[in-house]
């Protein structure tokens, strides 16, 4: 059987079979309408119906093949395209707008596009585009012209919609030489582009690469950090200047990670609150810094830090009441450190949950205070025992007369409403003068003393209470 193609653009099956009567019968069929409909299903196979473009299975291998050929001087671009506003534009013009929306743009891309470049939908409402011979420099290039042509109003049945596009774009052979890297890669750039705003791109990065693969490996290792015994809690002393005695020991966590060393908090907490294991992680601190506190003299508190998203759900005043009742020790040696961004929210859990801390008989201080949203109406919203000055003001007392006036100030509003004040990083023997002058009443920073781990806490305390003294 042989299938001839005639010029006139019929197909002609001819076939040869032998008769009965020992002879040879040549049938020609015409099937040409069949050939037809059977591409015509393939490209169907391989498009998406909606827009009439290739679908990413096709994508994907067209990319492929692109890659294979040998590559002389040429590189490819390969540029993700994703619609900002669609999921909203469908919520609220319904779906058949949406629809709309998607072939305009659809569109819109086919007619920026160059012969030899391909096109196709990669998802509901993302696009993908092959750029052939483009090196980074024209690739971004286009992608700036894309943002431009086609992140602008369309008009869908006399309504004006707001288009607004991001592009990711990864070049090959520079950013990855199969289509599986490319894509992967052109994904990262595009998460760029999307964090940087409304009709931006962005060029794959491999320093911004390497930064999000160690975050990734960061947030893997915490994840087991507290079972593995990899956190401790460290702390540092509060003296009361008036009886240059410590008032409390601030518990601050701290992460030995068994290759990068120690992993300071300001960069653990955060992914610990992003990956929701700060629950279990505070959980850990307040139990295991309320045991530790019983080892220590009587007039010492233990404070600890809490993160805003523990206060999301409604069971920190269990886990608290529990490390209370575990280790034995008293609530009024217990003090809880929040932040402003906690108060920012001001919803009414994170207020009924302080309450029932305050009720225990557990003291609460608002930490690093003056910084972010330092808003005086945070002082209102709830009794503070205690408001940290945060170290900023502090570090520049000694040259900033402003800094002065605010410590000044804070410490005569925080009387007026019955709180205490505590300057946070005194380090130097000017900035406790200045602090105590300014008539703060407790004191923390490296000058007094470094956080210690907690074998060498007894030590500290005697040491920081005979020095102050020794001092006065
Ligand atoms: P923070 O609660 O304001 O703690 C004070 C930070 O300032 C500590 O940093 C401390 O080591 C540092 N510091 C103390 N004195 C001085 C000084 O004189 N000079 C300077 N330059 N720094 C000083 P650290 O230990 O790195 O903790 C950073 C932050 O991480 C803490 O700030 C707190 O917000 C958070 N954090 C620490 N432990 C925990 C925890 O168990 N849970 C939660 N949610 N957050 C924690
Ligand atoms: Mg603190
Ligand atoms: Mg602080």
């Amino acid at each position: 059987m042989r299938a001839n193609h005639l010029p006139d653009g019929r197909t002609i099956l001819v076939s040869c079979r032998p008769s009965l009567d020992g002879g040879w019968v040549d049938v020609h069929e015409d099937v040409t309408d069949r050939v037809q409909s059977d591409k015509t299903i393939e490209r169907l196979a391989h498009s998406d119906l909606l827009t009439g473009l290739s679908i990413r299975h096709h994508f994907l291998k067209t990319l492929g093949e692109a890659l294979d050929q040998p590559w002389h001087d040429a590189s490819l671009a390969v540029l993700l395209i994703d619609m900002r506003n669609f999921k909203r534009i469908n919520d609220t013009l319904g779906h058949e707008s949406g629809d709309h929306v998607l072939k305009a743009v659809a569109a819109r891309l086919a007619q920026l596009i160059g012969e030899g470049d391909s096109l196709a939908r990669v998802g509901g409402d993302g696009f993908a585009i092959i750029k052939a011979g483009a090196d980074r420099a024209a690739a971004a290039e286009f992608a700036q012209d894309f943002c431009f042509a086609v992140g602008s109003a369309l008009d869908v049945d006399g309504q004006q919609v707001d288009i607004a596009i991001n592009v990711g774009v990864a070049v090959a052979p520079s950013d990855g030489q199969t289509a599986s890297d490319l894509m992967q890669r052109a994904e990262i750039a595009l998460s760029q582009a999307k964090a940087a705003g409304r009709n931006q791109f962005a060029l794959f990065d491999a320093e911004l690469e390497a930064s999000l693969r160690e975050r990734r490996d960061l947030e893997t290792d915490l994840k087991s950090a507290l079972e593995l015994g990899q956190l401790e809690l460290h702390y540092q002393p509060i003296m009361e200047y008036k009886s240059r005695r410590v008032a409390s020991m601030e518990a601050l966590m701290r992460w030995k990670h068994p290759t990068r060393g120690m992993v300071p908090p300001g960069i653990f907490i955060p992914i610990a609150e992003e990956i929701g294991i700060i629950g279990e992680l505070g959980r850990w601190a307040i139990g295991r810094a309320c045991h530790d506190a019983l080892n220590w003299p009587q007039h010492v508190k233990v404070a600890v830090n809490l993160s805003a998203e523990q206060f999301k759900t409604d069971d920190l005043h269990i886990v608290t009441h529990a490390a209370l009742r575990d280790s034995g020790l008293p609530p009024k040696r217990l003090e809880l450190e929040v932040t402003e961004t906690l108060l920012l929210s001001d919803e009414q859990r994170t207020r009924r949950t302080l309450k029932r801390l305050k009720v225990m008989g557990v003291s609460v201080a608002l930490d690093d205070f003056g910084t972010g949203y330092a808003s005086l109406s945070y002082l209102r919203s709830f009794p503070f025992d205690k408001i940290k000055i945060d170290q900023t003001f502090v570090r520049d007392l000694p040259r900033d007369g402003d800094c002065n006036a605010i410590v000044r100030a804070v410490v005569m509003l925080a009387r007026m409403l019955g709180m205490r004040t505590v300057a946070e990083g005194i380090e130097t023997v000017e900035h406790l003068n200045q602090v105590v002058a300014a008539g703060c009443d407790e004191i923390q920073g490296y000058h007094l003393s470094r956080p210690v781990p907690v074998d060498a806490v007894p030590g500290i305390i005697a040491d920081c209470e005979e020095r102050l003294s020794a001092a006065a």
